[in-house]
Order: C-alpha cells, then structure tokens, then sequence
C-alpha cells in the first residue's frame, strides 16, 4: 500500500458552523491497524473520492477519521429521542462523528460521517466502538435498499481497526464510512426544542429546508411547508418499506430523518414468509417496531416532529396546533396512496384499473400470504409467471389451492403485465440466513460470501443462473431468527 499526497479533498462543516449548539468538535480515535474490508468505487467516484486513494493509507486515514484534510471539523452531533416511546432528552453521536460536508458529481451536498469512531461525550456507559459484523451488516443492507430504488444512507467503506470490542464475545472492531443527504433527525429537532432556544429551532429548520426541501422556502409558510415535506417524504419511504418486506426494527425518533432516508441499520431485517406481526429485534419484547405496525408508529414519530415546529408556526399555539394537525392529516391518504401506486406495479396492474381495486386485491392477495406463511419475495416475484400464463410457480407457494386460483381469476381478467412486475419485484434481497452466513464468515476473516451476496442483492431484479440459493427463503433448520441492537 503505498501512501499518497491528500487530493485537493474539501470536508466542508457547514452543519457545524451554522448550528455550532449541536456540534461537539471531536476527534476520532487512532485505528491501531487499519485494514480495508469493502469500499463502494462508484460510490466514492460518484463523490469526487478516488478509489485507489482511498486505498492507500491516507485514505484510510480519511475512512477512519484520523487524517482528515485541512480545516476539516468533524464534529458529534446532539439529538434527543423517543426510544421504544420513553424520552431520552441527550442521545447524540456515542459511537458516530460528522466528519463534514461533500458535494457530489451532482451537485448534491452530502454529509460523510463514521460509525465506530471512538467514545465522544454522548456515549454515556459505551463504548463507542463497534463490530465487524454489524458495520458490515449496515453495508450489505444499505446497499441492496439502495439498488431496490429505496431512499437510504450509504455504506462508502468498512475499515477494520485492528482494535478489539467486547461483546458477549471478543470481537474484531471496524468503522464504517457512510453518506448521507444529512443527518438531521426527527430527534435533532426534538433536542433543539428542548432548549427552548427558538432562534436555534428555526436556524435548524431553515438549515433543513436548504438541504432537504429547498422548494419549502418559497412557500408562504416555509416551516409548514417544511413539515409537509417530511410528511409526504417519510409516508412515500414508509411504504416502500411495506412493499418489499422490511422491518427497520428500531424506529425510535432518534432513528427517523427529515430527509425521507432510511437510517440506523441495526436489528432490521426483511421477512419471509409475509407476516404482519414479524418482529426480530430481541429487544423490542412488546413488537412496537413489527413490520405491521411500522405506517402507524411513523405518523407517531411524525407527531412529535411536529410538536417540535409549533413555535415556529403560529404566535397562537392553538392556531400552531391546528396548523400541524391539518397536516398530520395528511399522512394516512399520503400513505395510502403511495402504497397503492406500489402495489399496482407489483401486481403489473394498468392504469385504468382504479385505486380501490388494486387495493382490495393487494390486500385480499396478502391475507392470503399471511394465513399460509407463504415466502413474500419468492411469490411476488414468482407471480410474473402467472402473468405470462404458468400460474404453478406461485401457486405451488400457497397451501390454500382453491383460495389462490380464486384469487388469480380476479387479477388475470384485469390483465396484468409481467414486464412491469419484472422490474418491481426483486429475486435477490438480502435475507436473513445469507446475511448471517456471510457476516460469520467475515469475523472469521473470509469476505467471499459477503461479496457474493453484495454482488446478488445490488442488482435485485436480474436473475441470474447459479445464484439461486439466494432467492430461496431460508432452511427451517435456520429457525426463529432474532437480531440484536445496538452492537
Ligand atoms: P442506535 O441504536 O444506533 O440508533 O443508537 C442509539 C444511541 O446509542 C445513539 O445515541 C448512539 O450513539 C448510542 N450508542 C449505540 N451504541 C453505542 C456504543 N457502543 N457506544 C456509545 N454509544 C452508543
Ligand atoms: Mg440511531
């Protein structure tokens, strides 16, 4: 490896100047031994990074944060949250710096920021550390939501440190270099509100608008219409959630953005067989985060956001309520829509079939999958045969014979178009016994599997021969499968 001059590389630290009462300067800690295990090229290209720089030791210097150019000020940013619905007034970056602002080959701004950094002063009793495997877990999953179309942060990089973290086990520590259109959160909002400081509340909120929303600006009510815009954006992202099978498993307020991408990839996971009560976090022991209950607890993250607003709304605070209610209102018909706009083209349904068919279809059908445990991803996607005339692969899926055909007989007379379920429903999604396989493997220091399944899920909708064990759900050997936070 050999050591490179830094490229003309500027960390800009525009969060940092404007909102310097949730920014701690802060430094990351020193990776005894770095060591690169996986790095997104076109992603590092696409940010104006050279991927052979990256891989010299200034790059990874850069990845870890413990060569950052000049005038670089990473910083650990403040926020607050509702976790499992209990209000925890200082979370903050424990284990996680902003190491600053990029501009991207399309001129979009985006935050480059580390996981596993090193203790800051948000990181009451932990350790500020973090494992290979969950690092490489944010990797695999944020990378296959990214190639299924669905808004999210990315995985630039995961560097082993060469230092240990103890968990149950000893295990090996990495950082993780992840992209983001920012960072800002539900709970960045609710800290800065806690202060009652209202010239920060609306330095945040006009800051969020420039990133995230520019049209709010121009609205009448910049902060109302900054409010609809997370809503819808949060309400479109939500059902895509629902469309492919994911569960967040940890959606505290903390873990919900105002830029409408998904974040904090620790217990998620996506279901097999369809199941509305599918829970996997082996914390979440009441199944507040399960996948059925996900539009629900977002609209109530939602809420919170805009309690967070109504300073900045209205001088009158019921004048300010009534404003956020109004919009609140909005969500469950944004929802609905955008999640009905989905299913129609899981089902390759036309347009001029109306909306209420397409749902009570799409429900009638998903009853159907919940009451036979039927595999989600498989019988979706199998489905397009049914389209093209061979009904058998999806219905050898569904123990209820009668109950499918009746079913199919609606949805074949409203001629669906296999092309379009083609390249909605994806073969490859990164399940669970192949994620958990693959991150074995990696602790123990083989990254094959990893590649592979990196390689199947970020390009979902292609099938391709030899990788058909990664379209098939898992062995029952595999049995319950639990995820854990927090590592
Ligand atoms: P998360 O579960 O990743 O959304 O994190 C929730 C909160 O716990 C955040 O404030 C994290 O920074 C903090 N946290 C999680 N793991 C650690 C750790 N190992 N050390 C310090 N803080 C942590
Ligand atoms: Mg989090």
């Amino acid at each position: 490896m050999t050591s490179a001059p830094a490229p003309a590389l500027v960390l800009d630290h525009r969060f940092a100047h404007e909102l310097p009462e949730l920014a701690l300067p802060w430094q990351a800690r020193e990776a005894p031994d770095p060591r690169l295990l996986v790095l997104d090229d076109r992603l590092a290209t696409d940010l104006g990074l050279d991927p052979a720089w990256l891989r010299t030791s200034d790059g990874l210097g850069l990845l870890t944060g413990t060569r950052l150019p000049d005038g670089a000020t990473p910083v650990a940013q403040a926020y607050s949250g509702h976790q499992f619905g209990g209000w925890s007034p200082r979370l903050g970056d424990g284990r996680a710096l902003l190491l600053g602002e990029l501009v991207d080959d399309a001129g979009r701004v985006r935050d480059l920021h580390l996981k596993g950094s090193g203790r800051t002063p948000f990181s009451r009793g932990g350790d500020g550390l973090a494992a290979v495997g969950p690092m490489l877990r944010e990797h695999v999953i944020s990378q296959a939501m990214h190639a299924l179309g669905i808004p999210t942060t990315r995985s630039l990089a995961v560097v082993a440190t060469g230092d240990v973290v103890h968990r149950e086990t000893v295990l090996p520590g990495a950082v993780l270099a992840r992209v983001a259109s920012s960072h800002l959160r539900v709970g960045t909002f609710q800290y800065a509100a806690a202060t009652g400081d209202v010239d920060l509340l609306r330095r945040l909120a006009d800051h969020a608008v420039a990133r995230h929303h520019p049209d709010a600006a121009r609205a009448e009510q910049p902060h109302l219409a900054l409010l609809a815009s997370v809503i819808a954006a949060q309400a479109s992202l939500v059902a895509r959630w629902m469309l492919v099978g994911f569960v967040h498993g940890v959606m505290n307020t903390d873990n919900t953005t105002i830029s409408g991408e998904t974040i904090d990839y620790g217990p998620c996971a996506f279901v097999d067989a369809f199941d509305p009560a599918a829970s996997f976090s082996s914390i979440d022991t009441e199944g507040r985060y399960a996948f059925g209950r996900q539009p629900v607890v977002l609209e109530w993250n939602l809420a919170r956001f805009a309690e967070t607003l109504l300073p900045l709304l209205a001088d009158d605070q019921d004048a300010a309520v009534a404003l956020a209610v109004a919009e609140l209102e909005r969500f469950r018909p944004l929802y609905s829509a955008a999640w009905t706009r989905g299913m129609r083209s899981k089902l390759g349904l036309p347009d001029t079939v109306a909306d209420d068919v397409v749902s009570t279809l799409a429900n009638d059908l998903l009853g159907l999958l919940a009451e036979h445990h039927v595999d989600h991803t498989s019988f979706f996607r199998r489905l397009g045969s049914a389209a093209r005339g061979d009904a058998e692969p999806a219905r050898s899926l569904v123990l209820d014979l009668a109950g499918f055909d009746a079913w199919a007989a609606r949805w074949l007379a409203l001629s669906p178009d296999a092309a379009v379920m083609d390249r909605t429903n994806p073969v490859y999604v990164p399940r669970n016994h192949l994620v958990e396989e693959a991150l074995d493997a990696a602790t123990d220091g083989d990254l094959n599997p990893l590649g592979r399944l990196v390689d199947a899920v970020t390009a979902p909708f292609d099938e391709r021969p030899g990788l058909e064990a990664y379209a098939e759900p898992a062995p029952a050997s595999f049995g319950a499968y639990r995820t854990f936070c927090g590592t």
